[in-house]
């Protein structure tokens, strides 16, 4: 009977893996009411991973067709496979929402996403999220145990896989620390952890996923700076070979990008290196000097530009 009821088993397993996939992804960026209205391309094939080359070619995109200013405007570049891309800019500017367009949480209006030349719109859903990885500041934890927490949407992790993963993102020694280690109960109802260690536990579950893509979200929560360094060495090794979109909110943990791309207002205003963008005495070049102390405040011609726009 074994034969019978094994296919069965894992039937059920591919299932939940598909649902759990899924509602991985709308959690991100807490889109869980959202209807799910893309349409499944007949003969989409599964997402095929080689450098891991992401394109924008022109995307334009507005949450609301009615309104006149799509959200995201004429957005182009390219990310070579392993590189990381920045992307920052005042509150609003669309920074997430370029985001959940390469999640496809959305399609876009116009030009086009691929990856490694194949369009977001032909490959398969559970496909393209099982090749991205997140990273961000609200990290989402079920009741569960540690080690369910960490293997989240990875299906044949063993123990040493997990705590492999747990150490490269420095997040072995609290864990072993909490009363029941790895089978202690976390999320709802379950121990609290702070800021720095659920944002760990994010690493780690990246870390044992081991996607080509990954998506980092900059935390805001404030962590004491030996917590905010232990980060920093975990994304750092997370990030090395991978092609990473990050968020900054402080430019000091981008400037090491390969590109930072500068939105206002749904379009990029400025693109380069650190040294680059510095150079040019633009925006970056301010926001730059006011979270470095060096000018107290954004000279209002960028204030009113970013309003009008
Ligand atoms: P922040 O730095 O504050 O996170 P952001 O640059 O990431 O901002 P987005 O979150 O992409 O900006 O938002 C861009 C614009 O799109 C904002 O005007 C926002 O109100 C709007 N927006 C975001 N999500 C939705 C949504 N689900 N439906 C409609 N409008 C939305």
């Amino acid at each position: 009977t074994q034969r019978f009821i094994w296919p069965m088993a894992q039937f059920g397993q591919i299932i939940n893996m598909y649902q759990r996939a899924h509602a991985s992804a709308e959690r991100i960026f807490g889109l869980m009411d959202e209807p799910d209205r893309l349409p499944v391309a007949p003969d989409a094939t599964p997402l095929e991973i080689r450098e891991g080359t992401v394109e924008y070619d022109d995307v334009t995109f507005g949450y609301d067709e009615d309104t006149a200013e799509p959200t995201v405007q004429n957005v182009d570049f390219t990310v070579d496979g392993g590189d990381t891309l920045a992307l920052v800019g005042p509150t609003g500017a669309g920074k997430s929402t370029v985001l959940k367009l390469l999640l496809r949480l959305y399609d876009v209006d116009e030009g086009a996403i691929r990856i490694d030349g194949q369009d977001l719109r032909e490959v398969t859903l559970p496909s393209l999220r099982r090749h991205i990885g997140y990273v961000g500041q609200d990290t989402f934890l079920f009741y569960g145990t540690v080690r369910e927490n960490i293997t989240y949407g990875t299906f044949d992790a063993d123990e040493s896989a997990i705590v492999e993963a747990a150490k490269a993102a420095e997040a072995h020694e609290f864990i072993a620390n909490l009363p029941d280690g790895y089978g202690t109960m976390v999320g709802e109802r379950g121990v609290k952890l702070s800021g720095g260690q659920r944002q760990r536990l994010s690493i780690a579950r990246a870390v044992l996923k081991d996607p080509s893509i990954l998506v980092l979200d900059e935390a805001t929560s404030d962590v004491d700076t030996e917590t905010e360094m232990l980060i920093q060495r975990s994304l750092d090794r997370l990030t090395a070979d991978r092609t990473t979109f990050a968020i900054a909110h402080r430019l000091s943990t981008i400037k090491d990008a390969d590109t930072i791309v500068v939105l206002e207002g749904g379009r990029i205003v400025e693109r380069g290196t650190h040294e680059e963008l510095l150079a040019n005495g633009d925006l970056y070049a301010h926001l730059w000097g006011v979270q470095a102390g060096e000018i107290d405040e954004l000279p209002e011609e960028f204030i009113e530009r970013a309003a009008e726009r």
